[in-house]
């Protein structure tokens, strides 16, 4: 069994890599992001509550997502393991994390962080606008994503350098090149 954390800005390459993993390892994505998309587009009250903040590229309020990953890392699916992409993004959250992990008797491995810089990130952002259409891919959402990222989700890399569980690497390249980084910390 393997639980894992991948933590970066908005576009650095999270979510491809988590799917690799998810592949290769027979462990399961769960991403924030994703289940909260799925919620505004069902009209559910969850993506209700979600869309005006995700819209404006700033965070849903941490109980909510809390309640979501309490919930999510308890269905049979997590039994093998799992990759945690775009949670915890708050210290708070990185908290409640901790206190849900040790009640269900669990534990992070790794915490991989993916690295890229700013103008890179906007880039790769902008052209996935294009692609993708994601309502949160304009360049004030954009902005406010990554200084969003700054003050509130640096502060928890932190928490988990001290830890000794932070493993940093370059997500600048190809996709292949990233992946054999991710594998490299991983050991497999
Ligand atoms: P992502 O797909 O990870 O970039 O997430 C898209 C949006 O969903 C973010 O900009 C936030 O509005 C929201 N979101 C995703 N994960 C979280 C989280 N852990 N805490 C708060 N908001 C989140």
């Amino acid at each position: 069994m393997m639980n894992l954390i991948f933590i970066g800005p908005p576009g650095a390459g999270k979510g491809t890599q988590a799917k690799l993993v998810e592949d290769r390892l027979s462990i399961i994505q769960i991403s924030t992001g994703d289940i909260l998309r799925a919620a505004v587009a069902k009209g559910s009250d969850l993506g209700k509550k979600a869309k005006e903040y995700m819209d404006a590229g700033d965070l849903v309020p941490d109980s909510v997502v809390i309640g979501i990953i309490a919930e999510r890392i308890k269905e049979p699916d997590c039994e093998k393991g799992f990759i945690l992409d775009g949670f915890p993004r708050t210290m708070e959250q990185a908290r409640a994390l901790d206190e849900i992990l040790s009640a269900e008797g669990l534990d992070i491995h790794h915490v991989v962080e993916f690295v890229v810089p700013e103008d890179e990130l906007v880039k790769r952002l902008l052209g996935r606008a294009e692609q993708e259409g994601r309502a949160d891919d304009n360049i004030d959402s954009i902005k406010n994503r990554l200084k969003v990222f700054n003050e509130k989700t640096m502060p928890v890399t932190g928490y988990y350098k001290d830890t000794n569980k932070l493993r940093k690497i370059d997500g600048t390249g190809t996709v292949a090149e990233i992946s054999s980084r991710v594998q490299a910390v991983l050991g497999h």
